[in-house]
């Protein structure tokens, strides 16, 4: 009797938290739908007028301003140009979200209207400046996931953490935010969510648990010979060799030292070195990436970059070489628990077929600062482009798409933005449930 007394309350509790999860999605739906055009006239302004890494200025103050409008206390200069938006609404969790601000020096091709023009001084160099990670894209999202979160702020209880972080494309970003107190002077996250672009079809949203994107670690290597004349090798110590046979012989590590079932990458970049054919330069500069999943894959990697490096130079008898490897940012671990409960609510909201399983990235995030601080947290993926193009890039042959990072990245923004609105909103409102 209790069993049969039971199970149609399970089943009757079990129907109002999928009910409820539909009159999420419903609600949010219907308030994206208002505010696109405002929020396209936004997007296009950051598109066009994109700033590097830790000078986003003007970028930091429309989001300022945005969210002052919709009613966030929002605190300024975190971090250098980070920017703090907080709103109070009850007793409960406190979640964060978090959108990058930069963009990438480099020249915009995509081709559309509002593409950028901007320029930047960069280490002293004239620079061009475009928005080909996305990041234009996430703030956009941003704004509207808090708009649409206060909209709907009967549904909800707990405190919204909202943050914009420089310089996330060089890393260092998020690392200056904490080091300002971003946990100390504000209040520390239960919960954290940050998504990117990704050249998926738009309408969906790809997700993981565990690790989503690598270690990345930067090699800047100074190989130091003997200058001389080029007819006259034997009076001189030709660093260009040196360095030839460390770019080489450093694959091996790749190849032959790495567990091949492991991800693992080191590719040399930019080789710096000598100024015309007839003369032997003095030193050549080697700068590289290291990527990595697993902290095993990197000691392994870190360790072999030196002693090549050592080994190329002591095989020509020449002095150790200056090897400096630094840590940019360590691979993203999305919490399982946090993922298997709002995994079924992006269902939902964008139907099954839009949500689904992506093998982590071999790109690096310093997002991972936050979640390193003990954060439960998901990073997941929104798609841009349209599906017949994704298909078409797939097939032997296909017209290839433009990556991340490409000159010609170019997100349909409309779809692209509201899924992202709606992803974030439901995955936010889930863990803050009444
Ligand atoms: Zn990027
Ligand atoms: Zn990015």
């Amino acid at each position: 009797m209790k069993f049969f007394a039971l199970l149609p309350l399970a089943a009757a509790a079990l129907m109002m938290t999928s009910s409820a999860h539909a009159d999420n999605a419903a609600a949010v739906s219907d308030q994206i739908k208002g505010m696109y055009p405002q929020l396209s006239t936004f997007y296009q302004d950051l598109h066009a007028h994109p700033e590097i890494a830790f000078q986003e200025v003007r970028t930091a103050a429309k989001l300022a301003a945005e969210m002052r409008a919709i009613g966030f206390e929002v605190t300024e200069k975190v971090g250098k140009t980070g920017v703090v938006a907080v709103y109070k609404n009850g007793a409960g969790p406190t979640v964060l979200v978090r959108t990058e601000l930069d963009g990438l020096p480099m020249e915009e091709k995509s081709g559309v209207a509002y593409a950028s023009k901007a320029h930047a001084l960069l280490d002293g160099k004239d620079t061009m400046v475009a928005h080909s990670c996305g990041h234009d894209i996430h703030m956009t999202s941003w704004v509207g996931t808090a708009r649409t979160l206060v909209a709907l702020k009967a549904q909800w209880k707990g405190t919204l953490l909202f943050i914009a972080q420089p310089a996330e494309e060089i890393g260092g970003g998020a690392r200056a935010m904490l080091d300002d107190g971003l946990f100390r002077r504000f209040p520390k996250p239960d919960y954290a969510f940050a998504l990117h672009s990704w050249p998926a079809p738009y309408g969906t949203i790809g997700y993981n648990s565990g690790i989503v994107s690598s270690n990345a670690d930067a090699i800047e290597i100074t190989f130091k010979g003997r200058g001389g004349h080029g007819s006259a090798p034997d009076k001189a110590l030709d660093p260009i060799a040196i360095a030839a046979r460390f770019v080489v012989d450093v694959q091996t590590l790749i190849s032959r030292e790495k567990d091949p079932r492991e991800f693992g990458v080191v590719t040399i970049g930019a080789i710096n070195g000598g100024t015309v054919g007839n003369i032997i330069p003095d030193t050549v500069r080697v700068r590289g990436t290291i990527r990595s999943f697993s902290p095993e894959v990197r000691a392994k990697l870190i360790e072999g970059v030196s002693r090549v490096a050592n080994a190329s130079a002591a095989m020509a008898a020449a002095p150790a070489p200056d090897i400096a490897i630094t840590l940019l940012g360590r691979a993203v671990d999305n919490d399982d628990a946090l993922v298997q409960r709002t995994a079924p609510v992006l269902k939902q909201a964008l139907g099954d077929k839009n949500v689904y399983l992506m093998p982590a990235m071999t790109a690096s995030e310093d997002y991972s600062e936050f979640v390193n601080e003990g954060v439960p947290s998901m990073y997941f993926f929104t798609g841009v482009y349209e599906a017949k193009a994704v298909e078409e890039a797939a097939r032997p042959g296909g017209k290839p798409l433009a990556f991340n990072h490409s000159p010609y990245y170019a997100p349909v923004p409309e779809p692209t933005i509201k899924t992202a609105i709606e992803a974030m909103s439901v995955a936010v409102m889930n863990v803050m449930a009444r």
